[in-house]
């Protein structure tokens, strides 16, 4: 319980970027829904930045280290991973260390696709996956810098954990 702060709470914050791929072919996936008439995201895994965001501010949370360091991009085990799993993942590893999820907010920057029409779908994925509340919502950069030109997209997420 949030109102209950006699357990440990700690705060982690995520950020990730990634270009958008000429490759027709690579899906454009982000929070685990598949976003189609849009490029996809260059990346050694699936590319899922918002996946990769909240990731990172959970093991940031729990000073478990981060993405980079879990899941190797060096490492073929990862290549075009299914970044929800690995979300997954760093969720056990908080589990094992005792912590346990309050929530997590996510910010992705894109001019395209817009985010809003599928939220839910992110939302419900994402939450699923972490057993906590986790919330997307979209903006756009407006024209400003490689974001505003269209060449990536990027995400920021924080997260609360709580060890009772
Ligand atoms: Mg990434």
């Amino acid at each position: 319980m949030v109102g209950d702060m006699s357990g440990e709470f700690r705060v982690g914050h995520g950020f990730d970027t990634h270009r958008f791929s000429g490759d027709p072919e690579r899906p454009l996936i982000l929070g685990g829904v598949r976003f189609d008439g849009v490029p996809g995201l260059v990346g050694h895994s699936d590319g899922d930045a918002v996946a990769h965001a909240v990731t990172d501010a959970l093991l940031g949370a729990a000073g478990l280290g981060d993405i980079g360091v879990m899941f190797p991009d060096t490492d073929d085990a990862w290549a075009g991973a299914d970044s929800l799993e690995l979300l997954g993942d760093a969720v056990v590893r908080l589990a094992e260390a005792g912590w346990r999820v309050v929530n997590a907010d996510c910010t992705v920057v894109a001019e395209a696709p817009r985010i809003a029409s599928r939220r839910d779908e992110m939302e419900s994925r994402l939450s699923g996956v972490v057993g906590a509340p986790i919330t997307v919502k979209g903006k756009r950069a407006e024209a400003l810098g490689a974001l505003g030109r269209g060449e990536g997209l990027a995400c920021w997420a924080v997260a609360l954990i709580e060890r009772p």
